[in-house]
């Protein structure tokens, strides 16, 4: 049973608090929508620290694979996951305050209750593409020559069938 952790997340990142783990696939339900096979695991790490104006962050690093599924052949498609992100704490005050400003940083509202499993997979979601394809060459589709238009409509009625 995958133990889910909360954090207060400005202490977490005062004190350079740092949580490694893994968490697998079956306990992110809103990524499952997303993949072809439930099956896998991401091993996370998540690090407390400040950048270099003394603001706190948090860093996320993932890795893992998940299986998406082509939308172009409806296969199972292997997608490595392999991302690390620092997200900025803002304090729900300075929310407009640095939304107005120019920082192309990534943040998040400081939470004394952080349910880092959500931020996890908040952080998967936003990496996913749009519309996963295998590259070309390795698709059913394009193998069989089949591939004429952007999106086959065999693909496109397979994909209403499965819905
Ligand atoms: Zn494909």
């Amino acid at each position: 049973m995958f133990a889910r952790h909360f954090i207060d997340s400005l202490d977490f990142a005062f004190k350079g608090s740092e949580i490694l783990g893994e968490v697998p696939l079956t306990e992110m339900p809103r990524l499952q929508d997303k993949l072809a096979v439930p099956e896998g695991k991401i091993s996370y790490m998540v690090r407390g620290l400040h950048d270099k104006n003394g603001m706190p962050m948090l860093e996320v690093a993932l890795t893992g694979l998940c299986q998406l599924r082509c939308q172009r052949c409806l296969e199972k498609l292997d997608y490595p996951i392999q991302l690390s992100s620092r997200l900025l704490l803002v304090q729900e005050s300075e929310l407009d305050e640095f939304s107005s400003e120019e920082d192309e940083q990534d943040s998040i509202p400081a939470d004394k209750h952080l349910d880092v499993l959500a931020l996890i997979e908040d952080e998967i979601l936003l990496s996913l593409p749009f519309a996963a394809v295998h590259p070309s060459g390795t698709c059913q589709l394009v193998a069989n020559g089949s591939d004429r238009s952007e999106k086959s409509p065999f693909a496109v009625l397979a994909g209403l069938k499965n819905k």
